[in-house]
């Protein structure tokens, strides 16, 4: 079997999807998707030239062939290895339809038949911390037994970056990874009104997508101790270390950081220095499903779990659920869908029963895209499987 194209189709979605196909003169097709940026679908079909007419079945060696192929483009992280991560994603599929059986066999085998997903529900209608807990009921009682909330993005004592009215707000700026008094009040009233609302039977976790400093990140995860979080998110920066380590180390809120990180590589230092409590690499995004496979097996060594971050269609969602099922520390996984209402129309059949992604036997990732759905929502511009990125 060889390989004979690669097409993509970019729809628009929460974020702009980037679906992979590749074509193979058996006739046999897979399906992939790379996490979106500018210029994905472009490097997807510039990696074309590197795989066509290869064996689609050497995963692992392709991979190799495109990282030293393209590290002019970066292939060390960033774009180029999401557009990696969308070929991978759709080899791993052509796969599984090859030989009739579903991806999660060629990762060891299940744990699990279900994949807990957690909703992220970014904001409360209000900063009230009561509109807060109503939004948590309200996606609680849809049957999610865990959810997300963003604890700096609505935060109404950081000063407005475009406002230069001082005089309104605490002395606290955006800038300078600082947490007022009122500031941190806030954010705990938030997490504890959320954690109120829903119980005990619905894990919270809060995200702070690296705004603050080393002490001011310790004193917020130290202030939610009392709430028991499933994990407080990216409070700082996760690129030195060092640093993320001491916040790590400073608290039994459990932090949680990755969803920036690539290839396996990129985790390597944050594992072996135990510098986070729950490592979330973007499947989609890091370099695929062996890559995340490489890093859930790296972390386990030291007992953390996994918990991927996920913005993806339900191609990338449950191409990464088949390799959450076939690990033992996996812990929950991201969902976006309340931002989408069609999202599970792009497939044929329910993906998502009850808070859990269901995987099944089906060949490969099990999908089939609903073509009406991806073409009412192709990205303008984008060409529909098309030999160039663009219509
Ligand atoms: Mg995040």
């Amino acid at each position: 079997m060889k390989i004979t194209n690669v097409r993509t189709a970019v729809i628009d979605g929460n974020f702009p999807w980037v679906l992979v196909r590749i074509e193979t003169d058996s006739g046999i097709t897979g399906l992939g998707e790379a996490y979106w940026g500018a210029g994905v679908a472009e490097l997807v079909h510039r990696a074309k030239p590197l795989i066509v007419g290869q064996d689609p079945t050497n995963i692992a060696k392709l991979m190799f062939i495109m990282e030293r192929s393209l590290s002019g483009e970066g292939s060390q992280a960033g774009v180029t290895v999401t557009a990696m991560s969308g070929i991978e994603i759709a080899l791993w599929d052509l796969l599984g339809r090859a030989h009739g059986l579903p991806v999660s066999t060629f990762f060891g085998g299940r744990f699990r038949e279900k994949i807990r997903i957690y909703a992220d529900c970014h904001e409360g209608a209000s900063h009230e911390p009561e509109a807060y807990a109503r939004r948590a009921r309200d996606v609680a009682a849809q049957g999610f037994t865990a959810i997300k909330f963003d604890l700096d993005n609505a935060n109404p004592y950081t000063l407005d970056l475009t406002d230069d009215d001082h005089s309104r707000r605490q002395w606290v700026e955006p800038f300078n990874r600082l947490i007022g008094a009122q500031e941190l009040s806030w954010m705990v009233s938030v997490a504890a009104a959320v954690k109120q609302a829903v119980g005990p039977g619905v894990m919270v976790a809060m995200d702070a997508h690296w705004k603050f400093g080393v002490n001011d990140a310790i004193k917020l995860a130290q202030a939610l101790e009392p709430l028991d979080l499933l994990w407080l998110e990216d409070p700082v920066p996760p690129i030195n270390i060092e640093a993320q380590r001491h916040v790590t180390h400073s608290t039994r809120t459990p932090i949680c950081t990755g969803e920036n990180l690539y290839l396996a590589q990129g985790f390597r230092e944050l594992i072996e220095k135990q510098a986070a409590r729950i490592i979330a690499p973007d499947i989609p995004k890091m370099g695929g499903l062996l890559e995340f496979k490489k890093v859930a097996d790296h972390a386990n060594l030291y007992y953390i779990p996994m918990a991927p971050h996920n913005v993806a269609s339900p191609i990338g969602t449950v191409a990464g659920a088949h390799v959450c099922a076939a690990i033992s520390n996996f812990l929950v996984m991201e969902y976006h869908a309340h931002d989408i209402p069609w999202w599970g129309d792009l497939v044929e059949g329910d993906t998502l029963v009850d808070g859990y992604i269901r995987i099944d036997d089906r060949p490969g990732h099990g999908l089939t895209l609903n073509e009406d759905v991806a073409r009412a929502h192709l990205k303008k511009g984008s060409s529909y499987f098309g030999d160039e990125p663009t219509a």
